[in-house]
């Protein structure tokens, strides 16, 4: 995603914020902490519970965006609490906490404090209730509404923030849970969310329960509702696929199926480099917003009609399908680590490239080294620790994606190809750090990695060619810029991240 909404911290504050023991929190008997401790966005998520299941329960009036709700929420405290905050930005009702009334009040851009009427002892399950009613569409922050209104309904895919618009929440990668998605609508009117899926109709209304019965991150679960074919098959190995595209998607309505109808036989070719597919079901849609964006929404994924513009494009869905093994299995601890995403949802376009004979890795790795001057912007961005306001930057895509070429030329083919699909094994439906990631790769190459992922990952300049760990020289990169061959595959890929700036 793209589109940032939450103001993130000043530089100043992180370290604060990271210089306090875990140890102290432990201890503390008192309220939860308003976020969870990313130095990025220190009010993401929150401390001193664990959720593990959301049951969301809404009711949808497409033709008026009003949304009501009912979400339970199970937790376990982390800490005495004598009150804890859950992220949220709709108007709250009314919420219980272990069957009694709770205090509550809407604070700082989306937090919801709750006050329960007795102390939650540490390690004590904690029911929440939350009764909502609104229409998220016109709630704004930052000057924008992350819920997507379309003219038949609406659409929640956002990163890093998405989920205050529909559930309330500890909306943070490192809190996953199980989740249970109920949606009432007017029959004539489809839901699409995550995982598998079950309807009903009655009296003039369809209820759509949808269930994610994997570790899933807040922002990865999606919602959208409006008037969709679906479409139900099976991949050759076996997975339950759904694709849905809204019924008034006009010219586009072609290329995006010619697109995301072949996720089924993308997704058994990833699984190739990547091992075991780790979720139940595999999926796609492609709602009528206006927006240009793609995310990696677990096991359903959230295409903007604008990825197929230009034609077909099969590199973007690679992308995303890349993502449910690296980002949504395996996700960041921090949003720092966002190159564990993006440079290896990156590169996953890279092989499909070399596969279709449109351009090796270490050609497009060449292309984008020669392409940007030393004294040029894209060197300044540092994948490995981007800053909140360059976590989406284009360098965290291809120079994070040179990074994990630089890696494979280090390593050599066999061992990194054992990497790229240990690591999702290793740390399947869990967090991890890039330091976590260097570690493995150091036990399974029995190579020292220090120096090659400082140089591509934590370096604000352009690596100089030949130095150590560098991708392994080649005839190209004497060759100038402007008379490097452009790689086939070269524009379609940079269309998966290009369309989205231009927003509407
Ligand atoms: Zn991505």
């Amino acid at each position: 995603m793209r589109k940032r909404l939450i103001v993130s911290a000043a530089v100043g504050a992180l370290a604060l914020l990271v210089s306090v023991p875990a140890s102290a929190s432990a201890a503390q008997v008192g309220p939860g902490a308003a976020g969870i401790g990313d130095p990025y966005y220190p009010t993401a998520g929150n401390g001193g519970y664990d959720v593990s299941h959301y049951d969301i329960r809404l009711k949808y009036q497409p033709a008026t965006d009003e949304l009501e709700g009912t979400t339970t929420i199970l937790a376990t405290a982390t800490q005495d609490l004598t009150r804890f905050n859950l992220d949220f930005v709709l108007k709250v009702k009314e919420v219980l906490v272990n069957g009694r009334t709770a205090k509550f009040a809407g604070t700082g851009e989306h937090e919801l404090e709750i006050t329960p009427a007795r102390v939650i002892a540490k390690g004590s399950p904690i029911t929440v209730v939350v009764r909502y009613a609104d229409k998220p569409g016109e709630v704004e922050r930052g000057g924008q509404s992350a819920w997507l209104r379309t003219p038949d309904g609406g659409v929640a895919a956002n990163e890093p923030e998405g989920a205050a618009w529909w559930y309330p929440s500890n909306d943070h990668p490192t809190d996953k849970a199980t989740f249970d998605v109920s949606v009432l609508v007017p029959d004539g009117t489809q839901v699409i969310s995550n995982g598998t899926s079950t309807q009903s109709s009655r009296a003039g209304w369809t209820r759509y329960n949808y269930r994610q019965a994997k570790p899933q991150a807040t922002y990865l679960a999606t919602l959208a509702i409006g008037r969709f074919d679906i479409r139900t098959d099976t991949t050759p190995g076996g997975l339950p696929v759904l694709t849905a595209y809204s019924k008034d998607l006009g010219a586009n309505a072609g290329a995006a199926q010619a697109s995301v109808e072949r996720t089924g036989e993308l997704v058994d070719w990833l699984s190739g480099y990547f091992g075991a597919y780790p979720f139940g079901t595999v999926g796609g849609y492609v709602p009528n917003v206006p927006t240009g964006y793609a995310l990696e929404t677990q096991g359903q994924i959230f295409y903007s009609p604008a990825q197929f513009a230009r034609g077909a494009n099969t590199s973007v869905v690679v992308h995303e399908l890349a993502h449910q093994w690296y980002g949504d299995s395996v996700s960041v601890q921090r949003w720092s680590d966002i190159w564990l995403n993006e440079g290896f949802a990156r590169y996953s376009q890279w092989l499909w490239s070399e596969h279709e004979n449109e351009g090796t890795a270490q050609e497009l790795a060449d292309y984008v080294y020669n392409l940007y001057p030393a004294d040029d912007a894209f060197w300044t961005v540092k994948p490995g620790d981007p800053g909140a306001d360059h976590q989406f930057a284009g360098a965290v895509y291809d120079r994070g994606a040179v990074a994990v070429q630089a890696l494979r030329n280090a390593v050599g083919d066999e061992t990194f190809f054992r990497i790229l699909k240990g690591w999702p094994t290793e740390r399947k439906y869990g967090n991890a750090t890039i330091q976590d990631f260097q570690a493995y790769a150091e036990r399974i190459s029995g190579k020292p990695l220090g120096e090659l992922l400082n140089t591509w990952l934590f370096t604000a300049a352009k690596p100089a060619a030949g130095s150590a760990g560098v991708v392994a020289p080649s005839p190209a990169r004497s060759v100038a810029a402007d008379v490097l061959p452009e790689p086939k595959s070269w524009k379609k890929i940079q269309e998966t991240n290009t369309v989205h700036e231009h927003r509407d």
